[in-house]
Order: C-alpha cells, then sequence, then structure tokens
C-alpha cells in the first residue's frame, strides 16, 4: 500500500478518523437526538437516489485512507437498519489501511446480525444504551424498546468476537442521571466498558439547556464515591473520552465531556452524511458536497484531492468556542452524521 499523505488542518490536526453515515433513518425516537416532535410520521427522510451506494461509501473511503484515516466507523441514524450493511462491511474490510473497522448501534437488531457483521470483518461495535431499568430507558428511546432485548445484543455481539463492547450513555440532568452508578453497576467486572456522554447542543431540535447537562467531573465523582477510581492515561491522540480505572481492577469507564471540558485540540474526525457531504464538525452548520464529485465521473485522484482540499482549510473548534449564542446555530443534526 502506498505511503498514505498525511494532511494537516489548519490546527495541524491530522484526519485519522472516517465517520460514516449510511441512513439518517432510525428505529429510536431518543429525545437528544431525533425527538418525535421534530422526527415525526411526516418527516422527509433522504430519498434512496440521494443516498450514497456502498461502491460510492468505498471509494470515499478509499480516498480517505490514502490521507492518513485509519479508523472507520459506520453510524447512522441507525445503521443496520440499512439492508445489506454486512456487504458494505466486507467491501470496506478489503480496504488496505484500515485499522480499525467500527459500528455503533443501538443495538436494537444486532442479535441477530452480530455473526455476519463479525463474518464480513467487523472489529468491534459500539453500544449506546442511557439506562439498565426500562422506565428511563423507555423515556428516553421513545419508542418504548427494551433493555433487555439491547443487552441480548451485546452478548450476541461478544459471543461473535466483535468486543470488548463500549457502550455509551447521554447523561441529561432531570432524565436519567440517577442511572449512572446503575450503568457502572451492571457492567463493573463485564469488561465491557460504559462511556458516559455530557449532553450536548448537537443539532437544532432537542432543547438544549446548559442546566441539563451533568458535567463530567460529577458523573466521576458519583461513581468514585461508590467504587474508588482512578484516571487512566489516553491510548493514542484524539482518543475521546477520558478514561478512568476501578481501583479494584473491576475494568474501566470513560467519560466524553464536550461541553466542561472540549478536546477540540486533538480532533481528528470526519464525517460522512448518506448523502455524500464531509463534515469536519458534529457542531457544523453546513458539509462539503462529495456526492457531486462522485457522480460528476471523477477520478480517484480527484477524489482524494477534494478531500484533502476540504481537511486542509478545517479550523473547526466549536466546543471550545461554544457560547449561549453558538447553540441556537443551524448545525446539522447528529442522527444526520452519526454523532
Ligand atoms: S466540537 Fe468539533 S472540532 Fe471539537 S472535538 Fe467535537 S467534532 Fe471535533
Amino acid at each position: 500500500m502506498p505511503e498514505p499523505l498525511t494532511v494537516l488542518d489548519t490546527l495541524r490536526r491530522p484526519m485519522r478518523d472516517l465517520r460514516v453515515s449510511v441512513t439518517d433513518r432510525c428505529n429510536f425516537r431518543c429525545v437528544y437526538c431525533m425527538p418525535k416532535e421534530v422526527f415525526g410520521r411526516d418527516h422527509a427522510f433522504l430519498p434512496r437516489a440521494e443516498i450514497l451506494d456502498f461502491e460510492e461509501i468505498e471509494r470515499v473511503v478509499r480516498a480517505s485512507v490514502a490521507l492518513g484515516v485509519r479508523k472507520v466507523r459506520l453510524t447512522g441514524g441507525e445503521p443496520l437498519v440499512r439492508r445489506g450493511i454486512e456487504k458494505l462491511v466486507a467491501m470496506l474490510r478489503s480496504v488496505d489501511g484500515i485499522e480499525d473497522l467500527t459500528l455503533t448501534t443501538n443495538a436494537s437488531l444486532l442479535a441477530d446480525r452480530a455473526q455476519v457483521l463479525a463474518d464480513a470483518g467487523l472489529d468491534r461495535v459500539t453500544v449506546s444504551l442511557d439506562a439498565v431499568d426500562d422506565a428511563t430507558f423507555q423515556s428516553m428511546n421513545d419508542v418504548g424498546f427494551p433493555v433487555a432485548r439491547v443487552l441480548d445484543g451485546i452478548a450476541a455481539a461478544d459471543a461473535a468476537g466483535l468486543g470488548p463492547v463500549k457502550v455509551n450513555a447521554v447523561i441529561r440532568r432531570g432524565l436519567n442521571e440517577h442511572a449512572i452508578v446503575d450503568l457502572a453497576e451492571h457492567f463493573r467486572g463485564s469488561g465491557t466498558t460504559v462511556r458516559f456522554i455530557e449532553y450536548m447542543d448537537v443539532g437544532h431540535s432537542n432543547g438544549w439547556r446548559l442546566d441539563d447537562v451533568v458535567p463530567a467531573a460529577e458523573i466521576a465523582a458519583a461513581i468514585d464515591a461508590r467504587w474508588p477510581i482512578e484516571a487512566v492515561d489516553p491510548s493514542y491522540r484524539g482518543e475521546v473520552a477520558r478514561r478512568y480505572r476501578y481501583r479494584d481492577g473491576a475494568g474501566e469507564i470513560g467519560v466524553i465531556s464536550s461541553v466542561t471540558q472540549p478536546f477540540c485540540g486533538d480532533c481528528t474526525r470526519a464525517r460522512l452524511s448518506a448523502d455524500g457531504q464531509v463534515y469536519t464538525c458534529l457542531f457544523a452548520t453546513g458539509g462539503h458536497d462529495l456526492r457531486a464529485v462522485l457522480r460528476s465521473g471523477a477520478t480517484d485522484a480527484e477524489l482524494v484531492e477534494a478531500m484533502r482540499v476540504v481537511w486542509s482549510g478545517r479550523d473547526d473548534r466549536y466546543s471550545e468556542l461554544r457560547t449561549l449564542e453558538t447553540v441556537n446555530l443551524p448545525k446539522v443534526e447528529m442522527s444526520f452524521i452519526g454523532g
């Protein structure tokens, strides 16, 4: 494989991670991401013709690997609602240079699909689970989906070799802060690491308020009060979660603190939406149209150049610059670019 070009953005950050949203659809209506009031029955999701097909996604991934990407994460919406996703996994597995091919899912369909995804070449999965009691979890996913079936999906992923599974839990004050200790207790000693995510002002539909944020320090303190923990050094530049290990050896937890302890300085993530736009920040208000490049008959070299231009002009550091004014910007929805 030819030596990758290392492209740096204006803050000298390399592009190491590509998050690929394969659909804007989801079978959950999580209140902090896809509230029902906005994403109701009449919501216009992307028409089929506007969505990148697997061959187009593969071309973008190859171009991004040529520019230094080493980690590819499949996301959505909910990626497992995209038909034939295991075929895409197999196609991407054949791309030289990808060191980590992962997928983030709500696990609603994982119990039946974990083995085929593993057989297709997927390395790992991350599961979104905001509580381990049904009342809280169902009030957050807003479609009455039970915890037990998510846990079945996690067990199936572990059995298929897609572990160690990571669990992401968004903590929103007034909804599930009590679930912090419950989640930690449920997964302690299991090999599954829970990452607690500060509630973020993603998109422009979730009615975000600073008062609803449970700061990372408060989350860590709640767990430390129950089971003493100690900080662990990051294992690589751009690692999103701050890691802590239980002093009694029962594993680790993570905290993702975009609001109270931003980490933009080490952000190496690009995002591709299902309709072929590249977003250089989770809180972006606009993307760069790669689909037009793809469908204009561009060569692979022209595609690489188009991505190089996008990344080298990047100066995003939204979380470091967040103010109460920026909160209301027309930011892209998280469900559109997959967190
Ligand atoms: S706010 Fe944007 S630049 Fe900062 S870490 Fe998040 S995605 Fe990266």
